[in-house]
């Protein structure tokens, strides 16, 4: 099964699901919260990391001895007080061995990331900083509630590089209110032309777990959803990023997710090649190996939940989730799958009836196959959820 070795570094994921304010498009499980509320957080966390060896055993679960990536996502992880940041470090520190070359990574918004943070931060090993911009065009920040605006999140990419940190990448969305062509194209614009060294492309999530989607499916006025661009037009945006990012040396190495080699996220190369990571804190998923298979586990989606410890069920990774896995993780990179290596690891009742669906959807232009690697095209990866569905089909039952 091609899960890397358990001698192979761990990644670790902090959430921290506090926020300055709720933009209107937010999905995610976070919030605004109170200082005491984020303190008796970042203790439960600690305890959490603190007892990580004992749950993976109760798994039997191996954990590798070193962990090779740190991600702080959220939420705002900048906002916690420096102290905040050294418990959480001092708890990382005590129980796991951080590899020195390891890539640790903060996420920020434009304009939340204190000096007297920032600086404990790098002192502390970050050495990448993931910014929420979203778009650099005042009007449509706006219209979702971010807190900036494009001078200020150039002010900040440029003050966070000449800090002196090594990686500093943003994020930005295909599809948010009052985007067009042109809008868009600016925010491209400005993104590669900041001294960002990672861009993450994403496009607009329009279901029931944010005010906007729910709005937007509704068919009301409320948030500017009657400004979200029709799906066609997102679809557009997001094949200009494809198109622009590559030519301003950002390659394209994942679905969303553009950079030069040495600047790829390490820590998210995991999840899509199946590394073992662990999750601390709020919504945070883990997957470790057992035997020759693989373990997940997630913790609950609500703070209060969470508070009483209360964790889901595992869930086993067999075989043939294995596949899948490994099959959809690896085709939204763009390197796509090697079906020699997807040959050594798995048997040829899952890899034949597969290979006949790639034959069809390369036939529609959605997959290429060629050189011993399966890939996704420009126009699969606009629409990987229904080439993956085509594929799941497939498998035998
Ligand atoms: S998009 Fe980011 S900053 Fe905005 S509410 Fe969600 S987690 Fe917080």
């Amino acid at each position: 099964m091609r899960i890397e070795s358990a001698s192979d570094a761990l990644g670790i994921y902090i959430s921290v699901p506090f926020c300055r304010a709720k933009c209107s498009f937010c999905n995610f499980a976070s919030g605004v919260s109170s200082p005491a509320t984020i303190e008796r957080y970042v203790a439960m966390l600690c305890g959490e990391i603190d007892a990580a060896k004992k749950a993976a055993a109760s798994l039997g679960a191996d954990l590798p001895g070193s962990v090779g990536t740190v991600y702080f996502g959220g939420g705002t992880p900048s906002l916690l007080a420096p102290s905040q940041l050294r418990e959480i470090f001092a708890a990382l520190r005590r129980n796991f061995e951080v590899a020195g070359d390891a890539e640790i990574t903060l996420e920020s918004a434009p304009g939340q990331i204190a000096d007297e943070l920032l600086a404990e931060a790098m002192r502390l090993g970050v050495n990448r900083v993931s910014l929420g911009v979203q778009s650099f065009v005042d009007r449509e920040s706006a219209a979702v509630g971010r807190l900036h605006t494009e001078r200020e999140c150039v002010r900040e990419i440029l003050r966070l590089r000449a800090a002196g940190l090594p990686e500093v990448g943003a994020d930005l969305i295909a599809g948010l209110p009052y985007q067009t062509e042109e809008s868009f194209a600016h925010s491209l614009e400005v993104a590669s032309g900041v001294g960002l060294t990672h861009l993450s492309v994403y496009m607009l999530e329009v279901d029931e777990d944010s005010r906007l989607g729910r709005e937007v499916l509704a068919g009301g006025q409320r948030f500017h959803a009657h400004g979200v661009p029709q799906e066609e037009i997102a679809a557009t945006l997001y094949e200009q990023a494809c198109a622009m990012l590559p030519q301003q040396g950002f390659a394209q190495y994942e679905i969303s997710n553009f950079a030069a080699e040495e600047h790829q996220s390490r820590h998210n190369k995991k999840y899509w090649q199946r590394a073992p990571y662990m999750g601390f804190g709020l919504d945070a998923h883990s997957m470790l190996l057992r035997g020759v298979g693989a373990v997940r586990f997630a913790n609950p989606e609500e703070l209060a939940d969470y508070r009483a410890a209360m964790p889901a069920e595992p869930t086993l990774v067999g075989v043939r989730e294995a596949f899948e896995e490994t099959v959809f993780l690896g085709l939204r990179m763009t390197e796509g799958i090697s079906m020699q290596q997807l040959r050594s690891e798995f048997a040829e009742e899952l890899v034949a009836p597969y290979e006949e669906a790639v034959r069809e959807l390369v036939d529609e232009g959605l997959m290429l196959a060629e050189e011993d690697r399966w890939r996704l095209t420009l126009r699969g990866r606009l629409v990987s959820n229904e080439v993956f569905g085509h594929l799941l089909e497939r498998l035998p039952g």
